[in-house]
C-alpha cells in the first residue's frame, strides 16, 4: 500500500472510530490533512469546535494564528501536514484524557511512519509529551533535538497565546527560526535508533553536529545544537 492509499485508510478508520468515548459527541473527525509526502507535520492537541464542524484541523482562532507563525517562520502552510495527538474533539475544548491518548496514538504512529516527516513540530504539552515524555515545555521550546531520526521541534499552542497574551512573542520567536531548522534538518539525518534529548537551556541556535555512532542502542545521547 503506498502513502496515500495509507492515509486515506487511517482517515476511514478515524471516521468511525470508537475506541474511546470521544466518538459519542463527534460530529466529524480530523484526522489531519497535508501533502501526503510533506517533509515538516505539525502535532497539534485535539479538534475545537470549529474542526469538529469542519472536518479539518486549526481552522478556528487558534488556526488563525498558526497561519500567521507559519507565515511569519516562511514555511507555506499547503506543503505541512497538520494532525493532532487525539482526533475527535473533547468536550468543551478540555485536556485529552490518557486513554483517549493511547486510543488515538496507534493512528498518528502510522501517519508520521508513512509520511515519514523529516521534522515535526509539536504544538502544545500534550503532543511534545508523545516524543518528550519527560519535559517541560517552559524549558524546551524552541529547540530541537533529534528523536529517532526525526528533528522534533517543542512549541507553544497557538491558543495558548491567545490566553496568555506573553507567549505571543515567545511563539513568534520561536517560529521565526522554524526555516533555518528545516534547512539544516534537510542536510543531516540521524540513524532512526537515536534518541537525543533536548538541550537543557535555552541557546542561540547553533549548527547542528554531524552525528556520532550510537554506542548504546536505545537510547543514546548525541551531541547537542
Ligand atoms: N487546537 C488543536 O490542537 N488542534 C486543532 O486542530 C485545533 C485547535
Amino acid at each position: 500500500m503506498d502513502t496515500k492509499q495509507t492515509l486515506a485508510e487511517i482517515s476511514g478508520q478515524v471516521a468511525v472510530c470508537t475506541r474511546c468515548q470521544l466518538h459519542y459527541s463527534r460530529k466529524k473527525s480530523v484526522p489531519g490533512e497535508g501533502p501526503f509526502d510533506a517533509e515538516v507535520m505539525l502535532i497539534g492537541e485535539g479538534p475545537g469546535f470549529y474542526e469538529n464542524e469542519q472536518g479539518r484541523p486549526f481552522v478556528g482562532a487558534a488556526g488563525k494564528f498558526l497561519d500567521e507563525l507559519l507565515e511569519k517562520g516562511g514555511v507555506k502552510r499547503e506543503l505541512v501536514f497538520i494532525t493532532n495527538v487525539v482526533k475527535c474533539r473533547p468536550p468543551g475544548n478540555r485536556d485529552p484524557l490518557p486513554e483517549e491518548l493511547s486510543s488515538c496514538n496507534d493512528y498518528l504512529d502510522r501517519q508520521i511512519e508513512a509520511i515519514s516527516p523529516k521534522v515535526i513540530v509539536t504544538l502544545g504539552r500534550y503532543s511534545m509529551g508523545k516524543f518528550m515524555p519527560n519535559a517541560k515545555i517552559s524549558e524546551v521550546h524552541g529547540q530541537p533535538a533529534w528523536i529517532k531520526g526525526r528533528l522534533i521541534i517543542p512549541m507553544y499552542h497557538p491558543a495558548a497565546a491567545l490566553h496568555q497574551p506573553s507567549l505571543k512573542t515567545t511563539l513568534e520567536r520561536d517560529f521565526s527560526r522554524l526555516t533555518d531548522f528545516i534547512k539544516q534538518a534537510k542536510q543531516q539525518t540521524q540513524p532512526k535508533s537515536v534518541v537525543q534529548t533536548p538541550p537543557p537551556a535555552p541557546a542561540e541556535m547553533k549548527t547542528l553536529e554531524k552525528p556520532s555512532e550510537p554506542k548504546n542502542d536505545p537510547p543514546t545521547q548525541l551531541s547537542l545544537f
